[in-house]
């Protein structure tokens, strides 16, 4: 990150004061319907790129300057992400991720573009940056998703090369060691068991694009697949209106087509807090054990009119902002304090 970027951490408690505008909702008593409508009217100026959690800072910084040099919205959604896929600290995205409960890391990834353009892998092992050859799917085949071995053939195909390291990583191996001696599968909200990095893009053209990229829950089963990949699930973009990332208990934002759901409720006329915080409230409807079970489901959407938000069901989600000379972690609005 460059020195003359300053980098703002947004907090509940800063937020008020920070000329960003309402970026966290305060300490909640439960109680959603009680809550004020914080939708705020965030304006982005282009280039702009905003992504999923802490690990977007760094995703951030590539894609921007992809656009600063005036690449396209789509290869700065791709830029952005392969950083994180790369990061083998990460435990959560790409091959460095917390393997399925058989030991294996299989992964997930989608890339949309602002003409509805879309390619998807899943279950995809041994491939350093699934979301680049989700991107040969969309540009190098007539269908929209690829999974499993048909997935690695076509990548191998198209010269991505598989990992020379055995995964997963130590430190990931240990992590499910551990975890076979309970074999308790519970995905915990906003820690590393996981933590997709879903990003959107506007380039100076005012084009969108987004892309979604996961080594998805920790300990799932064998040949689960999440929203991650699913396009209108954990990803939507659609050039007239705008576009969404997801977070979160992938089988959550699946069963409301999350991102496709708030792209649509933006094309109705809300800001896209407001659409992100009218999905969020929907996901809790249909899953009214919700309380109990600690679900965490978060979007992230931008408009064409400049506009973005996020919101998550409980606190602890956040966004990085990219903009000319400044980026920003904000703390999303959430329907649960704990
Ligand atoms: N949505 C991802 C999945 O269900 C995980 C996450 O975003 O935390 O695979």
């Amino acid at each position: 990150m460059s020195d003359r970027r300053k980098f703002l951490k947004i907090s509940a408690l800063a937020a008020g004061g920070v000329a960003l505008g309402r970026c966290a909702l305060p300490e909640n008593d439960n109680n959603s319907a009680a809550l004020p409508n914080q939708a705020s009217d965030n304006q982005h100026e282009v280039p702009f790129v905003m992504s999923t959690w802490r690990h977007g800072i760094a995703a951030n910084a590539a894609a921007f300057e992809v656009l600063k040099a005036g690449g396209t919205a789509l290869d700065a959604a791709e830029v952005g992400v392969r950083v994180t896929e790369a990061d083998m600290t990460n435990r959560s995205v790409g091959l460095g991720g917390l393997p399925d409960r058989e030991g294996r890391v299989t992964l997930d990834a989608c890339i949309m573009d602002h003409d509805s353009r879309c390619g998807a892998v899943a279950f995809l092992e041994k491939i350093m940056h699934p979301v680049s050859v989700a991107r040969a799917v969309m540009e190098h085949t007539p269908h929209v998703m690829l999974v499993g071995p048909g997935a690695y053939a076509f990548a191998r195909e198209r010269g991505f090369e598989p990992i020379d390291f055995k995964v997963p990583l130590p430190e990931a191996e240990r992590a499910w060691q551990e975890w076979l001696r309970n074999s308790e599968y519970r995905p915990e909200p906003n820690i590393e068991n996981h933590d997709t990095i879903g990003i959107l893009t506007r380039d100076a053209e005012g084009r969108i694009a987004g892309a979604c990229t996961t080594s998805g829950m920790a300990y799932k089963m064998h040949g689960r697949v999440g929203d991650s990949p699913i396009i209108g699930s954990g990803l939507f973009v659609d050039g007239e209106v705008g576009g969404a990332v997801a977070t979160g208990l992938g089988e959550a934002v699946m069963r409301v087509a999350g991102c496709s759901a708030v792209v649509e409720t933006m094309r109705a006329g809300a800001s896209p807090e407001e659409a992100c915080r009218e999905i969020v409230e929907r996901v809790l409807r249909k899953h009214p054990e919700a309380e109990a079970t600690e679900l965490q489901v978060g979007f992230l959407a931008m408009d064409r009119a400049g506009r973005y938000g996020g919101y998550s069901v409980r606190k602890g989600f956040n966004y990085a902002c990219t903009a000319a000379g400044e980026d920003r972690l904000i703390d999303t609005g959430y329907l649960r304090a704990e």
